[in-house]
C-alpha cells in the first residue's frame, strides 16, 4: 500500500493517522496503520497539528470549552493580573480541583491593598492566522476523503493516484506552493449544546462534511466548536464557495438538504 501523502510504500508502518487530533475528541474518524506512512504521520503531528492546536484562538477554544488532550490535560491560558503581571491559569480535566493558577511573586504586593484580585484572560476569539490553519485543512480534507473510501481498496488507491489531488496532497506534505485560503464564519455559537433523542446534553466539538458544487468544485467543511473552516480541494481559491453561499442562502453544507 502507497503512503496517501509521500506515495512510498507504507506497508510496514504501524501509525494510526487521526483525521481530527485527538486533542480535539477525535476517536473515530482515523485511518488505519498503511495509509499515511510513519514518516508522514510524525511530520503532521509536530509541523502541521502542533502549530494549528497551539494557535491562540484554539488553545482559548480548548481551555474555556474545558477540552482536555489525550493525555488528559486542558492547554493552559496566559493571562494578566493586576496592571500587567503576566499569571497562568490551569484547568483540570478530571478530580474536585477546578484549576490552579500560577502567579509570579510580585503579584504578593498586589493582594493586602484591595483583597479582591481581577485575572484578565483573553476570551475565545475567531480570529485565525491563515498559515496556522490552511495545511492542517488541506492534510485533513485528503485523509476525510480518503476515511470515506475505507471499505473500498480500490478507492483509496485511486486517490494516491489521482493527480488532481497531487497540489493539496504536496501542499500539506511539503508545503508545497502558495497559501491556500480558508473561508471562515460561525455558525454557531462555541458553547451551544445539543439535546439528544435519549435526553443527554451534548457540546458538538467539530464535525465535517464535503461540498460538491454544481460547477465541479469540492470543499471540505470542518466546524469546530461552531467555527466553520472551508478549503477547496482542487486549488487554492476559494471564492467559488462564497458564491454557493450566497445562492443557498448562506446555510452551512454541514446543515444543507439534511433534517437537522
Ligand atoms: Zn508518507
Amino acid at each position: 500500500m502507497l503512503c496517501l501523502f509521500c506515495k512510498k510504500d507504507a506497508q510496514g508502518s504501524r501509525s494510526v493517522e487521526h483525521v481530527v487530533p485527538e486533542s480535539l475528541g477525535n476517536t473515530t474518524m482515523t485511518l488505519p496503520a498503511g495509509t499515511v506512512c510513519d514518516a508522514c504521520n510524525n511530520y503532521f503531528a509536530v509541523k502541521v497539528e502542533k502549530p494549528f492546536l497551539e494557535s491562540p484562538s484554539i488553545v482559548a477554544l480548548r481551555f474555556h470549552q474545558a477540552i482536555p488532550s489525550k493525555k488528559r490535560r486542558i492547554p493552559p491560558l496566559e493571562g494578566a493580573f493586576g496592571p500587567d503581571l503576566p499569571v497562568t491559569v490551569y484547568r483540570h480535566a478530571d478530580g474536585p480541583l477546578g484549576g490552579v493558577i500560577s502567579v509570579p511573586w510580585e503579584a504578593m504586593s498586589y493582594l493586602p491593598n484591595g483583597g479582591k484580585a481581577v485575572i484578565n484572560l483573553p476570551a475565545a476569539s475567531d480570529e485565525w492566522r491563515v498559515e496556522e490553519v490552511s495545511r492542517f485543512m488541506a492534510k485533513a480534507a485528503l485523509e476525510s476523503l480518503a476515511a470515506r473510501l475505507l471499505d473500498n481498496p480500490v478507492g483509496v488507491h485511486s486517490l494516491v493516484a489521482d493527480a488532481q489531488l497531487d497540489p493539496i496532497r504536496d501542499y500539506a506534505r511539503y508545503g508545497k506552493g502558495k497559501l491556500w485560503p480558508i473561508h471562515s464564519r460561525r455558525i454557531y455559537e462555541a458553547d451551544k449544546s445539543w439535546v439528544l433523542s435519549t435526553g443527554e446534553t451534548v457540546q458538538r466539538v467539530w464535525e465535517s462534511d464535503f461540498l460538491h458544487t454544481s460547477r465541479g468544485e469540492v470543499y471540505y467543511v470542518l466546524a469546530v466548536f461552531g467555527l466553520e473552516l472551508v478549503i477547496n480541494l482542487l486549488g487554492p481559491v476559494v471564492q467559488g464557495y462564497q458564491t454557493w453561499l450566497a445562492e443557498n442562502r448562506g446555510m452551512s453544507p454541514l446543515y444543507h438538504g439534511k433534517n437537522a
